[in-house]
């Protein structure tokens, strides 16, 4: 495995709308490989291809394994989420405002309003089916890591942005 660089807006991949995977080959399994270690590496609760400068739509999502997701997201916290050609196919119509941060907009906060839960369909890994209901935090990473599959970044939706501040880093915001 190895850990790969994160791009940053300067380069065009992560701004454009990325191609579907096709083939769930060895060199597939290899990027998801690569994309988890350069996603705990960060560290990171999301990652998108596009960040690491590949074209196509796949998504790792992991919430910390920590007490506080624990106790929040039960079973979810320290699970690897890997989809490949996700779509959301439900969302709520109740919408949340919550604060961003993206691994590829390093020092940077936002306030996002997002769907407050969302029911999303897409390929494992290895190309089988796979549904997910997620909410709150885990919900919002999910859209975050699909927008960029569409070129997306939250700075473009984003009521407001702005520098980290030594208060943002004490409250520990996840990067995504
Ligand atoms: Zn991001």
């Amino acid at each position: 495995m190895a850990i790969l660089p994160i791009i940053q807006p300067d380069n065009p991949v992560l701004r454009k709308k990325a191609h579907r995977v096709q083939s769930f080959d060895g060199k597939f399994q290899k990027l998801v490989d690569d994309m988890y270690e350069t996603l705990m590496d960060a560290p990171g609760v999301g990652l998108a291809a596009p960040q690491v400068a590949v074209s196509q739509r796949v998504i790792l999502v992991r919430l910390p394994d920590d007490e506080d997701s624990r106790n929040e997201y039960g079973k979810e916290a320290g699970m690897l989420h890997v989809v490949a050609n996700p779509e959301i196919v439900k969302a709520s119509k109740e919408i949340v405002e919550g604060v961003e941060a993206c691994l590829s907009i390093p020092g940077y906060y936002g306030t996002v309003d997002r769907h407050e839960k969302i029911a999303i369909k897409g390929l494992d890994r290895y190309g089988e089916p796979v549904r997910i209901k997620a909410h709150g935090w885990l919900a919002r990473v999910f859209q975050h890591e699909i927008d960029h599959l569409d070129g997306q970044l939250y700075i473009d939706i984003a009521k407001d942005v702005w520098r980290a501040t030594r208060e943002d880093e004490d409250e520990e915001h996840e990067e995504i």
